[in-house]
């Protein structure tokens, strides 16, 4: 979990606090900028961060129930995407005020949206293998490579990039990490399209981009250990599941500032396919199981049967979340089997919403005999297995850095970056 959250539960009535915030400010008149700028305001937009990143200081637990009241009072959530998810907690847990003044504010009121620029082409689950290059020159370093899977590449305003600073290093320790900025000359975004239809990530060549020294997040070479609380942060908001709020785009591309919240509420509750696959949880086992009882199908036993067994793999989800908020009965491994139960529970509401449906499953769109999400589920719920960190990468942290199993087979962690076989 990142360092800049706190890890128990702290006295506060996290809840009824926000509730009372709420009642006091929520206007479906005000646009979405000017609702933003009060939720940033207030402390409410990220409360976990702690004060001097623009939070509470809340644990992650308590602002978890808080943003539930945002759902239940039927208002738009904070800025979503990776700048609440990733860019602030690693920014605060790493950089200096000055760093943190400069690139946190404007995540917390949505005027910036970030990507993550980590994967490669050939180092996704070997991530320490990146081969993007930043070279010094001056007060700046100039940036040249590619990075692929960046999930809202296109319209992000600033990346978190991971670059290699020193080849001549052991792979771990030759890194460093920057706050990028997307649009310059050398920055090419390509985005892909997925078998969903939809464009979520991009590939992203840079080449002779730069960024600015004062940009680089914790010392130079430690890249790897920032990107790490990057990827703790990323495991654990995964597996924690999502809160069911309105929500819009950040950052100047989308340039959402002006609408009116009060239509952003209406739109969300008039969308029920189209740009979002529903997030797992219970809501969307009530959802699934009514639509078995209103097919007729819960007299199949099989059928009754997985259903259960779904129910109790989400309660189990939900226990090992309350353990690792739980500081003394941690293991150190919670982030990595809160993901490993993610990809799990996204593979059974899969499987599961299938079976209820049968051959209405191949039909993509609305259907008056089945659920219309469930095309664009069954299409998006290979993916929750694979971002994040795969399936194996998960097991294997957990058997290396929390069980203390012997390491896999390789070159000698002290082999210089250059000299390692490279698969290009
Ligand atoms: C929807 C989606 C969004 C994404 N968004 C982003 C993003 O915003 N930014 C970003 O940087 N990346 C992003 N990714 C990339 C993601 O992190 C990588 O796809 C992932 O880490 C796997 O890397 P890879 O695709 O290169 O697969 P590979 O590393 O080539 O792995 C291929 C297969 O080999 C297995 N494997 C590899 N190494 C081992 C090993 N040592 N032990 C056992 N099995 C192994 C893997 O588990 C996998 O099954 C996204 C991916 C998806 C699907």
């Amino acid at each position: 979990m990142a360092e800049a959250t706190s890890d128990t539960d702290t006295d506060v009535d996290a809840a009824a606090e926000l509730a009372d915030w709420v009642d006091d400010n929520w206007d479906p008149d005000l646009t979405l900028g000017e609702w933003w700028q009060l939720l940033a305001d207030s402390g409410y937009a990220h409360p976990s961060l702690p004060e001097n990143a623009g939070g509470k200081g809340w644990s992650h637990g308590d602002a978890v129930r808080a943003m539930r009241v945002l759902a239940e009072r039927n208002v738009v959530g904070p800025p979503p995407g990776l700048g609440t998810m990733l860019a602030a907690p690693t920014i605060a847990a790493h950089g200096s005020q000055e760093q943190i003044d400069r690139y946190v504010p404007e995540i917390l009121n949505g005027r910036k949206a970030w990507c993550q620029l980590f994967s490669e082409p050939v180092a996704g689950s070997d991530l320490a293998g990146l081969q993007t290059r930043a070279v010094r020159d001056g007060d700046e370093w100039i940036v040249s490579g590619q990075k692929v899977w960046t999930s809202q590449g296109h319209y992000a305003d600033l990346g978190l990039l991971v670059a290699r600073t020193d080849p001549e290093l052991p792979k771990h320790q030759g890194m460093s990490y920057f706050a990028f900025d997307m649009d310059q000359p050398g920055v090419d975004v390509r985005p892909l399209k997925e078998m969903t239809g939809r464009t979520f990530f991009s590939e992203v060549f840079m080449d002779g981009a730069r960024v600015s020294d004062d940009a680089m997040i914790g010392a130079r070479g430690d890249g790897w250990r920032v990107a790490n609380t990057t990827l703790a942060v990323e495991r654990a908001s995964i597996g924690a599941g999502s809160v069911g709020f309105a929500v819009a785009a950040p950052g100047q591309k989308a340039n959402q500032f002006g609408r009116r919240v009060g239509d952003i509420v209406e739109a969300a509750a008039k969308r029920k396919v189209g740009g979002h696959a529903p997030g797992v949880g219970m809501k969307l086992y009530g959802r699934w199981t009514e639509l078995a009882r209103s097919l007729g199908r819960t007299d199949d036993p099989v059928l009754r049967q997985e259903i259960m067994e779904l129910y109790s793999m989400l309660q189990v989800n939900r226990w090992n979340l309350q353990r690792a908020r739980d500081k003394n009965q941690r293991t150190g491994g919670e982030p990595n089997i809160a993901k490993l139960f993610d990809g799990e529970i996204h593979r059974r509401f899969r499987d599961l919403s299938l079976r209820i449906v049968q051959a209405d499953g191949m039909l993509a769109g609305a259907s008056s005999a089945t659920d219309p999400a469930i095309a664009e589920f069954v299409l998006h719920a290979q993916g929750p297995a694979i971002y994040g960190g795969t399936d194996q990468i998960q097991r294997n942290i957990i058997g290396e850095r929390v069980l203390g199993l012997p390491r896999e087979p390789g070159p000698p962690r002290d082999t210089p970056f250059s000299e390692l076989p490279k698969n290009v």
